[in-house]
């Protein structure tokens, strides 16, 4: 019978994530907080900038591995009924067959084993959900209400703590520490509040790094939490109204990216034309 992806299914986050973006509405403020061109580019044009070099097929690679560590996960959780869970393998199998990656099964098969390798029965998380979506709506002061999805990768007990974690996997070329200063990362925050709009008690964000490479072995971490600013967290609803206020003034005054003055590139990652 052939496979229909439904939004709950971990195929329709993939197909989304390599066709123009995570359907995550936290990506898109972020990349609008960071630069109003760049959110052009992406998301009125359906571009995608690179800033900095990636390992080649690192996010391909890396979308297969989500789609694994969905049904690792799922499998885990009683009664669990939002897709059916398959085998991590067979489900990357199929995926990379729906999505024309089979060229990079072997690659993928090879990291995924690194990953259960490295966590083997001492996996620290208790899973709850995976691949959540969560949305919640935030009311500008003139009265307009902006929405804000995401789709939360996992949301687990860490065993060693006993913490309910929204846990967000990074798959990336390369793995760098988080910084020890706490994030006013717009993409973190706004996560942890939509988590929290689902399940209250959910005591902070963590990542789950694998680091990727082009060339070389993928090597997996343990979970690391993101010390958040409670400042910013406190802040998030109404810098949300803000970015997406200056997003649709853009829009009104700019309508085409291309058109947008030169003086707006800021010349730190090259020309962006
Ligand atoms: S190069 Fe600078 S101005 Fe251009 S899209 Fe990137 S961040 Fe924005």
């Amino acid at each position: 019978m052939p496979h229909t992806p439904t939004y709950a299914d971990p195929i329709w986050n993939a197909a989304a994530r390599l066709h123009g973006g995570s359907p995550s509405g936290t990506t898109e403020i972020a990349t609008a907080n960071h630069c109003l061109q760049h959110h052009g580019f992406r998301y009125d044009l359906g571009l995608r900038l690179l800033h900095r070099p990636i390992a080649a097929d690192a996010r391909e690679r890396g979308t297969l591995l989500h789609i694994a560590w969905a049904h690792r996960y799922a499998a885990r959780i009683p009664n669990f009924s939002r897709f059916v869970t398959k085998d991590p393998y067979d489900a990357m199998r199929e995926a990379a067959q729906q999505l024309q990656l089979g060229y990079l099964l072997d690659r993928s098969f090879s990291a995924y084993k690194v990953y259960n390798d490295f966590h083997g029965d001492n996996d620290p998380f208790d899973p709850v959900d995976v691949e959540t979506p969560c949305e919640m709506s935030v009311i500008d002061s003139d009265g307009t209400t902006h929405r804000v999805t995401t789709l939360i990768d996992l949301q687990a007990v860490h065993k060693p703590t006993g913490l309910l974690l929204d846990i967000n996997h990074k798959a990336r070329g390369r793995v760098q520490k988080l910084s020890q200063t706490a994030s006013t990362d717009p993409q973190f925050l706004l996560e942890l509040a939509l988590a929290r709009t689902r399940w209250p008690a959910t005591a902070a964000l963590a990542v789950n790094p694998f680091q990727l490479p082009a060339s070389g072995p993928p090597k997996a971490f343990p979970p690391e939490m993101v010390p958040l600013s409670p400042h910013a967290y406190a802040r998030i609803a109404s810098d949300v109204a803000e970015v997406k206020r200056r997003i649709n003034a853009t829009r009104r005054s700019h309508p085409n990216p291309l058109d947008r003055p030169r003086s707006w590139a800021c010349n730190h990652f090259g020309t962006c034309e």
